[in-house]
């Protein structure tokens, strides 16, 4: 028995942010995961949202267990273009636009041309604007600089830019020496990385898995029905694998698996939250249980659509999510590990 390469992991996290995805953008990075997954002969489909699934083979064919992590992420929409040339935007996802003041961006055209740009306060300049400081970060006062000698909004249809572009924000990935991860997007791509790792390690070690399992890659889940669907009637357990949420009062940190027990849906099923604490602590794997008082899960969006199944959500905790996020390596290897010993444990019904 041994576990996926950590370092693997981050390298593979590494190249998951830097492919732009925001939400309802999805398809170069599903056909990254596709590629990766494909090229170790795990068969996939796509669904019709253009989700992936990912199914490996087990022992019981009858019951079956699925895992979910979301490859979508936070982003924008060229919303309107101003007679000055600036791009007003409209944001896709959970955010505020102080997350994403003085942020570099790409702009991808219909045409599938691609602009870089800037995210700034119309009053930046303190030079010019005498509340600049004090001015609201808000749809009104902020505006997307589009790279290149753009004055007029001629000028900017001209380039090809217009109305429902696609926004996506530079993640400014940093992999530091002491094992700490920078980047925007870990949500949930850190998780996406741990699962892909996790899918590999069952190929290469030929594991014999106790149940069938699929693995739903899905992409809209920041705007709420990503792993609502695609779920196989036989399917008993759906765990949602997805950032644990840190701050004033939470337990979870950067350097274990945090185990979401309630969040805004509700509580998450009480046995198969059982069930991972006894693993973490049979493997001496370092968790925290915790409750993410503004945050819904893929899980808890597919107990909302209707499916019959015991919901879960587990993941590595993640510093200022939806923001210019943090974590550690440690917490990417508890959560690994945690998931690796549930992929073989029984089901709990
Ligand atoms: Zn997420």
């Amino acid at each position: 028995m041994s576990y996926p390469d950590s370092k693997e992991t981050v390298e593979l996290i590494k190249k998951l942010v830097m492919i732009p995805s925001p939400s309802g953008n999805t398809d170069k990075v599903i056909t990254y995961v596709e590629e990766f997954l494909t090229g170790m002969e795990v068969e996939t489909t796509r669904n019709r949202k253009g989700g992936l699934i990912a199914t490996l083979p087990g022992k019981d064919e009858d019951r079956h267990r699925m895992l979910t992590a979301h490859v979508d992420t936070l982003g924008a929409m060229v919303k309107e273009i101003k007679p000055s040339g600036r791009l007003k935007l409209d944001l896709i996802g959970g955010y505020k636009y102080n997350a994403i003041e003085g942020e570099y961006c790409e702009i991808e055209t219909a045409g599938g041309r691609t602009f870089t740009g800037t995210i700034l306060m119309h009053q930046t300049s303190v030079h010019v604007y005498k509340d600049a400081g004090k001015a609201e970060r808000n749809q009104d006062n902020m505006e997307l600089r589009v790279d290149e000698k753009v004055r007029t909004e001629k000028d900017v249809r001209a380039l090809g830019i217009q109305v429902g572009d696609f926004v996506s924000l530079n993640p400014r990935v940093e992999v530091l020496p002491n094992g700490f991860i920078k980047s925007r997007h870990l949500d949930d791509k850190a998780s996406v990385g741990i699962l892909l790792q996790l899918i590999k390690q069952v190929k290469e070690e030929k594991i014999e898995l106790p149940y069938t399992t699929h693995f739903l890659i899905s992409n809209n889940e920041e705007i709420g029905y990503g792993g609502n669907s695609n779920i196989t009637p036989e399917t008993v357990e759906y765990l949602a694998v997805d950032m644990g949420a840190m701050g004033d009062g939470q337990q979870t940190d950067e350097y274990t698996a945090s185990i979401c027990v309630k969040d805004a849906s509700g509580p998450y099923h009480l046995g198969l939250r059982k069930n991972l604490t006894e693993l973490a602590e049979k493997n001496g794997i370092g968790y925290k249980l915790d409750i993410y008082p503004y945050y819904g899960s893929d899980a808890s969006a597919a107990i909302r659509a209707g499916h019959d199944i015991v919901h879960g959500l587990v993941g590595p905790g993640i510093d200022s999510s939806h923001a210019y996020e943090r974590t550690h390596i440690t917490s990417i290897e508890e959560t690994t590990k945690l998931l690796y010993h549930y992929l073989q444990s029984e089901l709990v019904l």
